[in-house]
């Protein structure tokens, strides 16, 4: 369920963007979701489509890019990613590490005509 809020803000970015570039219509819009984030880029589609009737996004195609989680040894400053639930340093086997990658949210690009 929380997809809805954050597919709201996702679309009242667009459309401020939209607006200002004085566009008419967006075709394509490129989002990125750390997988951290825990949302669902399928429910973001759901929320979408009904959410986007009546706006210039109205019809626009999603398109998700992934993000893993990303790993910052505090040891060693080695960035990794994870292989598994232990997350410990590949080059030192510390597991004091800090997340480095993996809550973004953002749109990347967007393709308008
Ligand atoms: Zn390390």
């Amino acid at each position: 369920m929380h997809e809805y809020g954050i597919t709201e803000s996702l679309l009242s970015i667009v459309e401020q963007k939209a607006g200002e570039a004085g566009v008419e219509k967006v075709e394509t819009i490129r989002i990125v979701i750390g997988v951290l984030t825990g949302f669902a880029p399928e429910s973001i589609q759901f929320y979408f489509e009904p959410m986007s009737q009546n706006t210039v996004a109205e019809g626009a195609k999603l398109e998700f890019e992934e993000l893993p989680v990303r790993l910052r040894c505090r040891a060693c400053g080695t960035v990794f990613e994870p292989e598994s639930r232990t997350w410990a340093c590949p080059d030192c086997n510390s597991s004091e590490v800090d997340i480095s990658g993996g809550r973004e949210l953002y749109i990347k690009e967007m393709e308008v005509s």
